[in-house]
């Protein structure tokens, strides 16, 4: 299989960058750089053209499509775009780096983002410990399964608690901050099982990849390679559940730390219960920003609860 992309001279330097170590000499005519890398060959042209060949050249070649400048010459192509979400084929049983968040919509406690490592050796173990939604699962439940997979797999958590998030969120809005963790526990796994590589990375995703790249533009590392997007995540690998399972597990632990030090229990979510504590903390002179994620409307309907009290 052949993949061309049309790309411009700025990225034509990255990928020279990306795919090869050392200075090259020797190239034929009109040719950039060359790179092999297992199941591709690649070719960049210095007319800005980048030849992928080989069985896995579209996968490959899709991963410098999310870039941001190589989108915008060769992909107002809506079939494209679709095939970049494609996940490869047999998927469930690759070595796939999973990720997930929890804490999003919950105006007390943590933002917690978890990626863990799943190969095939270690799939079996997994599902008898009944790795599946956590959702689905009990707090009790969740709690015994993380960490038997914490006991098993490469992993890495990023807990950001609320005082840390409150100064974050007024830098980036709460998606940005989501890319910006995916991105590092995926990197810091990574680091943990090299040389290890894994087949791929799963993303549980929350906007489209162009948007998620985009907001990752002042990372680095950015793990891009053979990085995919799906939206219950969970249902494609067991990697992205067991990330699931890990993140609940390490918020529910700080919602734990949380309450104890609010003296009351602090409910999840944010509807009205959670008003109505958030008051009472208020009223009892507590830093609310400890304990909640201020930039929620509930901050708001709790001063005027607590002016009532
Ligand atoms: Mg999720």
């Amino acid at each position: 299989m052949t993949v061309v992309l049309k790309v411009t001279p700025q990225e034509l330097k990255k990928l020279a960058q990306h795919y090869t170590t050392i200075p090259q000499t020797d190239l034929p005519k009109g040719t950039y750089f060359q790179a092999k890398i297992p199941g591709v060959s690649i070719t960049g042209y210095n007319s800005g053209k980048v030849m992928f060949q080989g069985k896995l050249a579209q996968q490959e070649a899709e991963r410098w499509q999310t870039l941001d400048s190589v989108k915008t010459q060769q992909t107002n192509n809506v079939r494209q775009l679709q095939k970049a979400s494609n996940l490869p084929t047999n998927f469930a049983s690759l070595a796939v780096i999973g990720s997930d968040e929890v804490g999003t919509g919950s105006y007390f406690g943590p933002l917690t983002t978890a990626a863990v490592f799943v190969d095939a050796e270690r799939q079996p173990t997994l599902q008898k410990l009944g790795v599946e939604d956590s959702k689905k699962l009990t707090d009790p439940t969740i709690i015994k399964i993380a960490k038997q997979v914490m006991a098993t797999c490469p992993y890495h958590v990023v807990n950001i608690k609320p005082l840390d998030y409150n100064r974050l969120i007024k830098q980036y809005n709460q998606a940005q901050l989501k890319a910006i963790c995916h991105n590092y526990v995926l990197g810091k796994v990574i680091q943990k099982i090299a040389p290890q590589t894994p087949d791929a990375l799963l993303v549980d995703q929350f906007v489209k990849p162009q948007t998620y790249f985009n907001y990752l533009k002042d990372q680095s590392p950015i793990i891009s390679h053979n990085v995919y997007f799906k939206e219950k995540g969970e249902s494609y690998h067991l990697a992205v559940a067991a990330a699931s399972i890990v993140a609940r597990y390490v918020s529910l632990q700080t919602m734990d730390e949380l309450s104890a030090t609010a003296g009351m229990t602090l409910p999840i979510g944010a509807g009205s219960k959670v008003d109505q504590i958030a008051a009472k903390l208020l009223h009892d002179g507590k830093n609310l920003g400890q304990f909640a994620k201020l930039h929620f409307a509930n901050t708001r309907k709790a001063i005027q609860l607590a002016k009532q009290l």
